[in-house]
């Protein structure tokens, strides 16, 4: 039943199966979920995208096989952060691979940190990584939801636990329920809880009008007081909360705290594995209470005094992707959104998904990354030199290369007529053997008048300086060797430009062979340059960690204190013609054109370009330069 099919080689296929994996197998050999009706995975719910046939989401034919039914459940507060990535690859992955599928639901039931912004933001990022939800596009797509679309039933089954006795109004402020919330030898305190079951059906339902103010009263569900597990001492089902709402508007002012929602929810979508993080481990017996209440008095044919039984997902806890140098949760980001340390939600320094892409990441790194780091119960840092080589290998075999100069010093080729433009063969991707022959190549212009990088010339070099320095050679790459023969200084002594010459026998950067076959002599260092007169001028932000520790505010106790004040810089570079010629940044897919500049790294077109400003962000340098500090350190 795993079987990879055609369009979807599973490459992870050799790897040992994860523990989550582990259970959906276990699950599919005793047939726990059923199998696939014959017509597919349509839902019973409002969905936001219903299939239909001829959709990419019928192309895998699923009838007789185990169900396996995921989801991503964000809540709309604010833009996603690389953990959710971990979340969204993990679900999607487990569809794809058991031909299930993927529900994309906003947890949407709480209306006083929800925007519609944060739900078109999460649309689009869930998209770009490829954690694809809609049934038109994606194969494994179960569909678009929100939770909101369900208050009406949830409704219905608060109702219904009240009618049977599981659940009363209770009038208790929050500050008074948690003052009574006991210890774990007292029990917690509840005055309410023996309220007359008509009593409680009708303040619910004042509730519901709007006749009382917020935190007025509450509808908890009455489990057990002494419960060693706080979260089973009466929990509050429903709270008072007169806001409009992105999705219902003003037609609720009653809202479902998250878990009486959210097993609704999962039951709702027929979600056979409900996937959450470590932290609601000591939640499912909750999750599980409050199915097993609305089931009381039902049954499978429907016969029951309550009717049919609703279905009962699992809830399966993992450990959290937590990386170092930064801040993940909503909150921390939004402070610093509201605070301006950044730019905003999609400033490349960001670990959202919005600003890694923003950056020049690609999804197919960071899906990368997600498969390497794997799932695990026992939670970890995760070093964020892995993103950046994840990066790299992507980047190494897909990005065009160009030159640039990020802090220029001018060179003149005193031997190069003036006025002379020479056309050299640029290799565009040697790592791309997608490209072949001429289709491999491009031109560069070469003149008199060049930049290089200030730090690859030095008028006193130490042994072993390989790059320009009086008297030294050097190739300039796919272009000459040149040596230097001194430097030209202004009034204060500093170096205005480099006198060079060179040696026409040498285009495209090759010496030639002596007698013996071999080249006639040795040059060590090959540098970068842009010809001065075609360079094109560009904006690059060249980016640092936004944080000097690896776990920000392990020593204040604010995370705010390790703020790195150095994270960002902007240089005015002097880039390749056909960059300036070609680069663009796409709307549409939020993404800009990615390059390598040799030497210095990959970059991407920001957003903020426009016809003539170019604005560059480098994605990641070529190497872990941190790695060679902590090294030296
Ligand atoms: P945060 O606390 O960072 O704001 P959250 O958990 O409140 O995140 P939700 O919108 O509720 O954010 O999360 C949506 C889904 O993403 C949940 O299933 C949650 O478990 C998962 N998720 C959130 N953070 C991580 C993480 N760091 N690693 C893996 N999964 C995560
Ligand atoms: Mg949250």
């Amino acid at each position: 039943m795993s079987s990879p099919t055609s369009d979807n080689p599973t490459p992870d296929a050799a790897r040992s199966l994860n523990f989550i994996e582990q259970i959906v197998e276990a699950d599919n050999q005793s047939g726990r979920w059923g199998l696939w009706p014959a017509g597919g995975a349509a839902s019973t719910v409002a969905c936001r995208t219903p299939s239909k046939p001829g959709d990419a989401s019928h192309s895998i034919s699923r009838a007789g096989k185990p169900r396996v039914r995921t989801r991503f459940p964000p809540e709309p507060n604010g833009y996603l952060h690389i953990g959710h990535a971990k979340s969204i690859c993990l679900n999607h992955g487990l569809a794809r691979r058991y031909d299930g599928v993927f529900n994309l639901r906003f947890d949407d039931t709480n209306p006083t940190k929800e925007e519609q912004e944060y739900v078109d933001s999460i649309i689009r990022d869930v998209r770009w990584l490829g954690g694809d939800f809609d049934p038109t596009t994606g194969p494994y797509a179960g569909g678009l939801y929100f939770a909101s679309d369900y208050f009406r039933q949830m409704y219905d089954f608060a109702v219904e636990l009240i009618k049977k006795g599981k659940a009363y109004v209770c009038h208790l402020s929050a500050e008074e329920v948690s003052r009574r919330r006991g210890t774990p030898q007292i029990p917690a305190t509840s005055p309410d809880r023996d309220r007359p079951v008509e009593q409680s059906l009708r303040f619910f339902d004042e509730m519901r009008r709007g006749v009382h103010p917020d935190g007025s009263m509450t509808l908890r569900a009455k489990i057990d007081l002494a419960s060693p597990n706080f979260n089973m001492r009466d929990p509050v089902m429903y709270r008072i909360v007169h806001e409009h709402h992105h999705n219902t508007g003003g037609d609720w002012c009653i809202y479902p705290m998250y878990d009486w929602a959210h097993g609704l929810e999962d039951s709702l979508e027929e979600i056979t594995h409900s996937i959450c993080t470590l932290e609601f481990e000591n939640h499912r017996p909750l999750y599980d209470w409050f199915i097993n209440a609305i089931n009381e008095g039902r049954t499978d044919d429907g016969s029951g005094p309550w009717g049919r039984k609703i279905h009962h997902p699992q809830q399966i806890e993992f450990a959290k992707f937590r990386p170092n140098y930064t801040v993940l949760s909503k909150r921390n980001l939004l402070k610093m959104v509201q605070d301006k340390v950044v730019s905003g939600w999609d400033d490349p320094r960001m670990p959202t998904i919005s600003a890694l892409r923003r950056r020049g990441c690609t999804p197919e790194a960071l899906r990368k990354l997600m498969e390497d780091v794997g799932v695990s119960k026992v939670e970890s840092m995760i070093d964020l030199v892995r993103l950046e080589n994840a990066v790299r290998d992507h980047l190494n075999k897909t990005a065009p290369r160009a030159m640039a100069v990020l802090r220029p010093l001018k060179v003149v080729i005193e031997n190069w007529p003036e006025g002379k433009v020479d056309q050299l063969d640029y290799v565009i991707n040697p790592e791309d053997l997608e490209r072949s022959g001429e289709s491999a190549k491009r031109k560069v212009p070469f003149s008199r008048v060049l930049y290089i990088e200030q730090d690859d010339f030095m008028e006193n070099p130490p042994k072993k300086f390989f790059r320009l320095a009086p008297g030294n050679e050097v190739r300039l790459r796919w272009a000459y060797i040149i040596r230097c023969t001194g430097v030209t200084k202004d009034a204060s002594g500093a170096i205005t430009e480099v006198r060079c010459t060179y040696d026409p026998a040498t285009r495209g950067g090759d010496i030639p062979l002596g007698p013996d076959g071999k080249p006639i002599r040795k040059v060590q260092g090959t540098i970068h340059w842009v010809s001065a007169e075609h360079a094109a001028s560009a904006e690059i932000r060249l980016f640092d960690r936004l944080f000097k520790t690896e776990e920000p505010g392990s020593a204040t106790g604010n995370w705010m204190d390790d703020l790195n004040p150095s994270s960002l810089e902007v240089v005015r570079a002097f880039i390749d013609p056909h960059v300036a010629q070609t680069a663009r940044y796409h709307a549409d897919r939020g993404e800009g054109d990615r390059f390598q500049f040799e030497r210095l790294g990959y970059f991407c077109v920001d957003k903020d370009s426009s016809p003539g400003k170019l604005v560059l962000n480098r994605t990641v340098t070529l190497k872990d330069t941190w790695a060679k500090e902590a090294a030296k350190s």
